[in-house]
């Protein structure tokens, strides 16, 4: 099913898998979260997993070499590299080969109409944020919170009309993290505190939210194992956005990977299953009543913006020579 046939099925059930990133010295605060039709999500994961061998194109990927089904063309080595977590901070060019080839081929499959995979960043700028003004304690969860159902919000009306048509939030994961994990609005109250939003065809099927590891070689259970590629792939998109919009890193392989994203970053309105917006757009100026204020701004979604400055150049493809990429990732 191609991402045009999502938006087609009169019954949609989705999936969320949300993660989240701090640029600078907690200047900014990144919450990303792709979204799964729940039907689809096994294929998806299936295909990401099948993306990992690179000696060719099969599809019976499996993480013991002893099973490969490439057979005497593998080696242990090769495996074990094609079988690493993909970070997108850990991406290195002195050392990396295996996963600079696995992380295009994701996003190339990302990109492509064949893909019914979406994806919403919100980037929050702290320096133009009252945090004290988000409580006493858990300040950073209670933020966190706050911008995560935004980030829901906004893809269930604008990706998928949720207030035309039904659609049900199927599940949501969770990237294993203890600040959110101890945070009273997490497992339960989050998802109730978005059916309050009054979305029309919104439809909460479980509460739960699901706290997962994105290390598919520490999970035994067969169905996490495909989760965590989800967020792997959810933490890609997430690393390759900031780098295109901070410039974060000059490391060339993240420089080679982040180009994959560039384009939809740059020429957002083009690309329907892509949006990042950096929150607030002026500061929020402090009033008595500043909960109430921040609450108002996010409601009239006039201080979210898409016009943000590009800080990483164009990078040329062939500037990189992939053959000459380190290969010490294991
Ligand atoms: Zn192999």
């Amino acid at each position: 099913m191609d991402w045009r046939q999502v938006l087609d099925q009169r019954n949609l059930q989705i999936d969320v898998f949300a993660d989240e990133t701090w640029i600078g010295k907690q200047e900014f605060l990144g919450i990303g979260c792709l979204y799964v039709p729940s039907a689809e999500k096994e294929k998806c994961t299936r295909t990401l997993f099948d993306s990992r061998c690179l000696k060719n194109d099969h599809s019976q990927w499996v993480s013991s070499f002893s099973e490969c089904p490439v057979g005497k063309s593998c080696s242990a080595e090769r495996h074990a590299q094609d079988d690493a977590v993909i970070h997108f901070n850990e991406i290195l060019a002195n050392k990396s080969r295996a996963k600079v080839q696995i992380a295009k081929r994701w996003l190339n499959y990302f990109k492509s109409s064949r893909s019914p995979l979406f994806f919403k960043l919100i980037l929050l700028d702290l320096q133009k944020l009252s945090r004290d003004k988000f409580g006493d304690e858990q300040v950073w969860g209670n933020i966190y919170n706050r911008f995560f159902r935004s980030n829901l919000i906004f893809s269930l009306k604008s990706f998928f009309h949720a207030n035309q048509r039904p659609v049900d939030i199927q599940r949501v994961y969770q990237h294993r993290n203890t600040m959110l994990e101890s945070h009273n609005y997490f497992p339960l109250q989050n998802l109730h505190k978005l059916e309050d939003q009054g979305i029309r065809g919104l439809v909460v099927r479980d509460y739960l939210v699901r706290f997962i590891s994105d290390n598919h070689r520490a999970i035994s259970s067969v169905e996490e194992k495909g989760d965590s590629q989800l967020f792997q792939l959810t933490d890609l998109l997430i690393g390759t956005s900031c780098q295109v919009i901070f410039n974060t890193s000059q490391d060339t392989a993240k420089l080679h990977i982040a180009q994959e994203i560039r384009p939809l970053v740059v020429n957002q309105s083009k690309f329907r299953k892509f949006h990042a917006s950096l929150f607030p757009k002026n500061s929020i100026c402090l009033s008595q009543n500043i909960i109430g204020t921040i609450e108002e701004e996010i409601h009239h979604n006039n201080q979210f913006t898409t016009q943000f400055a590009i800080r990483m150049p164009e990078y040329k493809s062939n500037f990189l020579d992939l053959t000459r990429l380190g290969t010490k990732d294991k």
